[in-house]
Parts: C-alpha cells; sequence; structure tokens
C-alpha cells in the first residue's frame, strides 16, 4: 500500500509521483514504472535541495534501492523534466534515454556553449523589449543552470526505439512547438499516453521562439496536436496536473486556443502596425514576472510568426531602423 502522496494506476502499471517545482506550475509529475526489466522513472524533475530530498523520501516509501533504477526516460529538455536527470543518473548509473533533438535543445539553452543570453536578449530588443525587462534575461536564464547540472550521458532514442517500461512496451511519438525532439510514450494494448507537456489538461503549454530553434514552433505544435490525436488514447498521463480521459477533446481544444489567439493578434494589427512587445502586452499585459513575461513575448513571437507563414500579416522594419514591427495584410480574411 503507498502513502496517498504517490498515485498508482494499476491498469498501467504506473506510480505519479508529485515533484516540487517553482511557481506558478508548483507541480511537474513524475512517472514511475515498475516491470520484470527494472524501475524506469520518467521525467525526474528539477534538481534543486527539495526535489533530492523528495526522491529520498520515494526510495523509502516504496522500498526501492536506487540501483533498482535501470531506466530514466526524459521527454523534453525543459528544467522541470530534465533537470535531475543527471544526478539520479550519477546515484542509479541507469541510462537517460531522450531524443537527439531534445538533448541538442538542452544544450542550446544551458551547454557550455550556450549563447542563450545574448541571443535571447537580442531577439526581444529587435521586436521592441524595452531594457528594464532585458537586463533581467540572463541572471534569470543563468537561473536554471543549478537545476540542470549536471548533465546526464544521454542515449538517444527515436521514433523507432520500442520502449519496455513497466512490463510493456510503449512506443516513442515525437512532436514539437513546446519542445522540439518532445518524446510522448504510446502503450497500444492499454491505449495509454504518457504526453509530458505535449498536452496538457486545463493549462495551454507555452509556444516558444526562441533564437535557433524552431523557425514555426505554433506550426509544429499544432501538427504534432494532429500527429498525437491519431492515436486512440483512453487515459493521458500529463508532465503536470492530473491524468485525464478527454484526450481528443483536450486536443481539439488547444488548436482552437491557437486560432483564437492568432485572431485576436491579427486583430490588433487591424488597427496600427505593432512591435511583438506592443502585442505582448495587449494580449498578456505587463504585470509579469520576468519569467512569465519570457515566455508570455516567445509565444507572442511564435503567433506573429505564425501570421506571417499563412500570408496574414508581414514583418517590416521600423522607420527608425531600430527593430521590426508587424503589420497585417488587408487581403486576409483571418481564414485557416
Ligand atoms: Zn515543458
Ligand atoms: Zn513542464
Amino acid at each position: 500500500m503507498i502513502s496517498g502522496r504517490y498515485q498508482e494506476w494499476a491498469e498501467a502499471g504506473m506510480i505519479k509521483i508529485p515533484i516540487t517545482m517553482a511557481p506558478p506550475l508548483r507541480q511537474v509529475n513524475s512517472y514511475l514504472l515498475r516491470g520484470p526489466e527494472g524501475v524506469t522513472i520518467i521525467d525526474p524533475g528539477p534538481r534543486t535541495e527539495v526535489t533530492e530530498k523528495e526522491w529520498e523520501a520515494v526510495w523509502k516509501e516504496l522500498g526501492i534501492h536506487p540501483g533498482d533504477i535501470t531506466s530514466i526516460v526524459v521527454t523534453h529538455h525543459h528544467p522541470d523534466h530534465f533537470g535531475l536527470a543527471g544526478q539520479l543518473q550519477s546515484l542509479t548509473l541507469a541510462p537517460v534515454y531522450m531524443s537527439a533533438r531534445a538533448y541538442k535543445e538542452a544544450e542550446r539553452m544551458w551547454g557550455t556553449a550556450s549563447t542563450v543570453n545574448e541571443a535571447l536578449p537580442t531577439l526581444f530588443r529587435q521586436h521592441g523589449m524595452p531594457d528594464e525587462w532585458l537586463n533581467q534575461l540572463p541572471r534569470h536564464l543563468n537561473g536554471f543552470i543549478p537545476q540542470v547540472s549536471p548533465f546526464p550521458k544521454v542515449t538517444i532514442i527515436t521514433e523507432d526505439t520500442l520502449m519496455t517500461m513497466g512490463g510493456r512496451h510503449w512506443e516513442p511519438v515525437m512532436s514539437g512547438g513546446h519542445a522540439p525532439g518532445h518524446i510522448s510514450l504510446y502503450n497500444r494494448d492499454k491505449k495509454v499516453m504518457i504526453c509530458g507537456d505535449a498536452v496538457l489538461p486545463q493549462i495551454s503549454p507555452n509556444i516558444s521562439l526562441l533564437p535557433g530553434s524552431e523557425t514555426h514552433p505554433l506550426n509544429s505544435f499544432v501538427s504534432g496536436l494532429e500527429r498525437l490525436g491519431t492515436y486512440e488514447v483512453s487515459m493521458a498521463f500529463p508532465g503536470h496536473r492530473s491524468p485525464f480521459d478527454y484526450f481528443h477533446e483536450r486536443i481539439r481544444s488547444l488548436i482552437q486556443h491557437h486560432e483564437q489567439r492568432l485572431l485576436r493578434m491579427e486583430q490588433l494589427l487591424r488597427e496600427e502596425s505593432l512591435t511583438g512587445f506592443q502585442v505582448c502586452s495587449a494580449v498578456f499585459g505587463t504585470k509579469l514576472g520576468i519569467h512569465q513575461m519570457r515566455f508570455a513575448m516567445s509565444e507572442t513571437l511564435a503567433h506573429l510568426l505564425e501570421l506571417v507563414r499563412q500570408g496574414r500579416a508581414a514583418e517590416e522594419e521600423n522607420t527608425d531602423g531600430t527593430g521590426i514591427r508587424f503589420r497585417v495584410l488587408q487581403q486576409s480574411y483571418g481564414v485557416l
């Protein structure tokens, strides 16, 4: 019998372990699967003193020795999922499985050769973000490094890698937009999808334009949703909040949410041409902490560039040459 803190789905051979992370999300779901092949941990969470203690409590409560862990699987490179993988690997010597693209993104963000601290403020400046925000970015970004240190030694998986976890076979399903190279895991027998942040209940996963990463993240996200929607899913196990049984309905409402947001931004541009930051302020407001502002700005740019990709808007240089504005293309009727 396990405590109420951990929820078990015996049907899928899984235990959901809530791991603490920073607000506003506060919790990430790790999943632990036990089978003849050993113990698998999916998305161990960010590395902090609190989460290391939480895992010690897990070993104790579930009667697991770190040496029993035979694999660690990471759905995507974000610190709240990937962060502890390296530390957990040093304790368990287990392989850490993730996609090549996801690992490349981790390196782009926090690897020793990362240039994101210069590239992200440059991108945001070009799109009109004022210095008071830009100046906070490097410190904010550096704050994640301890959460993802040390990096694990990674074993690359692709969609062709059949994973065995909890005594069952799982097929990796790749998607992008929220995080390039994101892997969901599908069990065909039980029609169960472990979906990381590709599909979340209640929350709309953040879509980010990031320098050097995906050129059209929103298009990539929507294609990923359409692809995930082709799987028959009776229960979905997300990276945040509770498992849910309305996978297809959720996919439809996420697609609709983004269509509506594209229309809203197109309408704003109909009144006058605007910088990315002006659109961001109109849609998300400015009473945000730096973390949320960074997400809001990246998401706004992802939407604006999607309008451009669809031929509904165009980018133009500011007349004083200080950056870029977006203007609507009058021929557009706002139909997707
Ligand atoms: Zn994520
Ligand atoms: Zn997450």
